[in-house]
């Protein structure tokens, strides 16, 4: 086992503790919780040691970095998910390779997302909720919570897509569990509309305790795993 593959398995194996001592806090069973890998700006080649450490879960936020890592690693059995924002005009593109779409935060983005994807073989879906005071509009996507069940019936009736729940990115000034809570609130007004719609992407490496606290069946982590990121042009 050369030197990276250590270090992943080390993260790996600290996050996966972390997850497994909140679901105990939480009094869940610790296999509701799906660990999605976030690689964005690792190579391909950390994939295959994510691979090898029994990760099938890996995230992308943008194309075509996805799409060229997944084509890298397409002899692999992962799902990818793609959980950044993304433009109408490259839905096609993401709908090829992605098993999840964590980011649907418009219906434009949706019916594109719909055109492009096999009836036979439905995109999963979750519209991602913008945790934000509805007078602040920041950078991190997201539909307001009062157009979120709109956009959730626009996926719902798409017979490409799969309707799976919701998404957030907890505002970072805000209080982690006060921001989850809103999300749970809103992830259990789609639930009972849609009652396939039981999962909730949410927490990341600094977060991901609250996010299970409240509920969270996804959540994304990179950095607690492969380190610091250079950030991102
Ligand atoms: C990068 C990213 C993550 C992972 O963040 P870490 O803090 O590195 O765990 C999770 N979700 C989204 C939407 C991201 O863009």
């Amino acid at each position: 086992m050369d030197d990276r593959r250590a270090e992943i398995a080390r993260g790996l194996a600290e996050t996966r503790t972390r997850i497994q001592a909140a679901c105990t806090r939480a009094g869940r069973p610790a296999d509701d919780v799906t660990l999605v890998v976030v690689t964005k700006t690792f190579p391909a080649s950390d994939v295959r040691h994510l691979h090898a450490l029994g990760v099938r879960d890996v995230g992308e936020n943008r194309h075509p970095e996805a799409g060229d890592k997944a084509a890298a690693c397409a002899d692999l059995d992962l799902r990818w998910h793609f959980i950044g924002q993304l433009q109408t005009n490259k839905a096609k593109a993401v709908a090829g390779y992605a098993a999840v779409v964590h980011s649907v935060d418009r219906p434009r983005l949706a019916r594109a997302l719909a055109e492009a994807a096999d009836p036979a073989r439905p995109l999963d879906v979750l519209v991602q909720v913008s945790l934000d005071p509805p007078e602040q509009v920041a950078g991190r996507g997201g539909v307001p919570v009062d157009g979120v069940v709109d956009l959730a019936r626009v996926v719902a009736q798409a017979p490409a897509l799969r309707l799976r729940g919701v998404m957030a990115v907890a505002p970072p000034e805000d209080d982690p569990d006060a921001a989850f809570a809103r999300l749970a609130d809103v992830g259990a007004a789609v639930e009972e509309r849609w009652p396939d719609a039981t999962w909730v992407s949410a927490g990341m490496s600094g977060d991901l305790e609250a996010a299970i606290r409240h509920g969270a069946t996804h959540v994304r982590v990179g950095s607690a795993i492969l380190g610091t990121r250079t950030p991102q042009r």
